[in-house]
């Protein structure tokens, strides 16, 4: 037999095999990973071994913690793990859609740092990360009737946005308000200086809700006002390269390599996720 028919034939067989489920305790047919039916069916019954062996497990949520705690638990040999996810999807705050002939991220976006960071040391060796530039400060200001405002203008107010982040350190310690509140004190106040006398105050004041919007993205949040000022000092940064990305394959590469998708979307957590399925209460 030559090779490449030997290939075929071995394809064959793995497409007529069948994967091996059962139907668990509440009638919900599982996947048996590892376990392909042969004709025997001799998988079922240790399939149900392993199954009836291991405790149960429901993870709410199938975003990066969920996925990463199924994933950590099918590696201890616990198999009865299940995700509730209440999307249509699995990812939550990390989301890579198709765009053009790359992708873009809708949440997460960069691996920040290098050390004490989980998802750096998941990856570093696997040279899938390069060092990107986050933003370029040369960015247009365009207003919503389409009119760009002046280089001056929009130098001077991207001045104060620096300053304020800059100043952030020692402003919030003692600060009681939120992160919206004190960016919008400091703004106000640096507006106040004669430098920025000329500045026309509509576009002032639409540049700050522009900053305001950034932070929140920044922050992940709804809106700035929700966000403690004094906090957001505790958030502690991993030292190392702060703005690496993924080579323009997107966020989700560390899903996919938690989950060891190869040809199966889903790799390990394959029948695991019930998808659009929201925990309402716990008793
Ligand atoms: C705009 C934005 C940009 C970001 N940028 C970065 C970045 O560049 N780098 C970085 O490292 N981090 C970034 N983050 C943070 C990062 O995305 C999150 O820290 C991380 O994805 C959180 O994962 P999680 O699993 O803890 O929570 P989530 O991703 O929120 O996942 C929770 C999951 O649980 C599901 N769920 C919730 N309630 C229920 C329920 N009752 N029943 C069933 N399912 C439920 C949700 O649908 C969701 O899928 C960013 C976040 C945002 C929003």
């Amino acid at each position: 037999m030559s090779l490449i028919s030997f290939i075929i034939l071995l394809l064959i067989h793995q497409l007529l095999a069948q994967e091996c489920t059962i139907k668990d305790r509440d009638g919900v047919e599982i996947c048996c990973p590892g376990f392909l039916k042969d004709q025997t069916n001799e998988c079922v019954s240790k399939c149900k071994n392993v199954f009836d062996k291991t405790p149960r497990i429901l993870i709410v949520g199938a975003g990066a913690s969920g996925i990463s705690a199924a994933t950590r638990l099918l590696h201890h040999g616990f198999e009865n793990v299940t995700l509730l996810e209440a999307q249509n999807r699995f990812g939550g705050r990390i989301s890579t859609i198709p765009f053009g002939d790359s992708f873009i991220d809708l949440g997460a976006e960069w691996c920040h740092g290098q050390e004490n960071n989980a998802v750096f040391e998941l990856v570093k060796d696997k040279d899938l990360l390069q060092h990107s530039e986050p933003w370029d400060e040369s960015y247009k200001l365009v207003r919503s009737n389409g009119e760009i405002v002046d280089d001056y203008t929009s130098k001077k107010l991207k001045g104060i946005f620096e300053k304020i982040q800059e100043n952030k350190k020692d402003h919030l310690k003692n600060y009681n308000d939120s992160l919206g509140a004190y960016n919008k004190e400091y703004f106000l106040k640096a507006l106040e200086e004669d430098t920025y006398a000329t500045i026309d105050r509509d576009i002032a004041m639409e540049f700050l809700e522009l900053f305001q919007k950034e932070i929140a993205s920044a922050e992940g949040c709804k809106d700035v006002y929700d966000v403690s000022g004094k906090g957001n000092l505790q958030f502690k940064e991993a030292p190392g390269d702060q703005n690496m990305d993924w080579k323009g394959k997107g966020y989700v590469t560390v899903l996919n390599i938690l989950m060891e998708t190869g040809c199966r979307d889903l790799g390990i957590l394959h029948k695991r996720i019930l998808f659009n399925n929201k925990l309402q209460t716990l008793n």
